[in-house]
């Protein structure tokens, strides 16, 4: 993207920000409100379709645009960027895979808002080991039927319509080849479940999906060819990966804005805390690791940008920019001291959002196999 064009969004998004987001975080973060208003403003600046191609009603953006954007809004409410991001990968779903009738008739309708959902692969007994899932779908004439349970699926109660990937071979050996991603809009037969009640990560839905003969038409297969669901569900993660690296990167830059602004405003032994040693080694820690988790994020969105395979550094840059988020989070709360433990302070929900993002997008257990298997594929002895 031009970059004078790029600096322009990521200005009036920051004057968004401040002016509509940044007053109601704590009101919405602390009451665990789905924010409304918010939401249908982002829809009207199109942010919905902020990866979708323009072709389709979309802002086209490429990911390195994308991870500014989703590192800027998480810098200040890290929640309010789930509400896009796995509504975006479900639309990439379709974007890559899809048929072209599929990308015509749904792809303006998510980057438009009116259709928002998430993507729905997580089961209770299914989450690391995504080939465990038990959700079948059977063809009968030109329907699917479909049967299982779904958890943890952000946007589950608020969203319509979900990326729903399902066994249509349960018997397949290897198991991945029996998996297909169905196009699943709410309807007859697709009920909502619990909604979590959880550590951080407030405002955002997250709930269980129960599918009980719900039925759909046979067209709604993403790429109309059964079998192809694991890797177009893992292919998406790509993007989704690198958007929960921008969400660390923001996090931690966040938690280091907070904690830079306090540290000169604390005073102790008749000086503020920033010119304490202590207090400085920590500062230049935390200035360094967001600047690493930032780079590391920009080279993983330029490679996905480039059309390169870039599994490893998008694993790379999730990995150490979540915890990164959950390092600076930790030490914005010592900065902070007693008033960290105060809700009236913001350096606590950093530190209650941060640790999800070592945990979604594949965990950080994971994704350090991931860039190591390849890591050696890539420098054969
Ligand atoms: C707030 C929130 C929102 C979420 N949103 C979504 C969503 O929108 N859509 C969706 O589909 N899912 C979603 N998830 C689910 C999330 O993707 C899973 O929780 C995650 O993939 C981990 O799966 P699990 O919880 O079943 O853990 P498990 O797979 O049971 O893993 C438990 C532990 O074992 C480790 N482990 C597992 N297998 C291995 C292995 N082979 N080698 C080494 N270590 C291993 C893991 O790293 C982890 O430390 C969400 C989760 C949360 C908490």
């Amino acid at each position: 993207m031009d970059p004078i064009e790029e600096a322009a969004l990521l200005d009036a998004l920051q004057r968004w920000v401040d002016k509509e987001v940044r007053p109601v975080v704590m009101r919405h973060d602390h009451g665990d409100i789905w924010p409304a208003e918010l939401v249908a403003q982002m829809a009207e600046m199109g942010l919905f379709g902020a990866t979708i191609g323009q072709e389709y009603g979309g802002l086209g953006l490429p990911a390195t645009t994308y991870a500014k954007i989703i590192a800027m809004m998480s810098s200040y409410w890290m929640a309010l960027t789930g509400i896009m991001n796995s509504h975006l990968i479900m639309a990439a779903a379709v974007e890559r895979f899809g048929t072209e009738a599929q990308k015509a008739q749904w792809l303006p309708k998510f980057a438009s808002g009116e259709i928002r959902g998430g993507l729905a692969l997580t089961e209770p007994n299914a989450g690391t080991d995504l080939q465990a899932i038990r959700t079948v779908a059977v063809r009968d004439g030109d329907s699917y039927v479909i049967n299982g349970t779904k958890t943890w699926i952000s946007n589950g109660i608020q969203g319509s319509c979900f990326a729903l990937l399902v066994k249509t071979d349960p018997k397949a050996d290897p198991r991945y080849k029996g998996m297909s991603l169905m196009i699943a809009p709410k309807g007859p037969g697709f009920g909502v479940g619990k909604k979590f009640d959880k550590l951080g990560y407030k405002a955002i839905d997250s709930a269980e999906l129960v599918f009980e003969d719900y039925r759909i038409p046979a067209d709604n297969l993403i790429g109309g060819v059964e079998g192809q669901g694991f890797f177009q569900a893992t292919g998406g993660l790509e993007l989704g990966r690198i958007n929960v690296a921008a969400r660390g990167v923001g996090l931690a830059d966040g938690a280091l804005r907070l904690a830079t602004e306090y540290a000169q405003i604390r005073e102790t032994m008749g000086k503020p805390i920033a010119q304490h040693q202590a207090i400085q080694l920590k500062l230049g820690e935390m200035v360094t690791r967001a600047r690493a988790a930032r780079l590391l994020t920009l080279d993983a969105a330029e490679a996905y940008d480039r059309g390169e395979r870039c599994d490893m550094e998008a694993g790379m840059a999730k990995f150490f920019a979540s915890e990164a988020a959950v390092k600076n989070a930790d030490e914005g709360m010592r900065i902070f001291g007693g008033y960290a433990y105060s809700k009236e302070y913001e350096i606590e929900r950093f530190y209650r959002d941060a640790m999800l993002m070592c945990i979604g997008e594949g965990t950080n257990e994971m994704q350090r196999m991931i860039i190591a298997k390849q890591w050696v594929k890539r420098n054969p002895a």
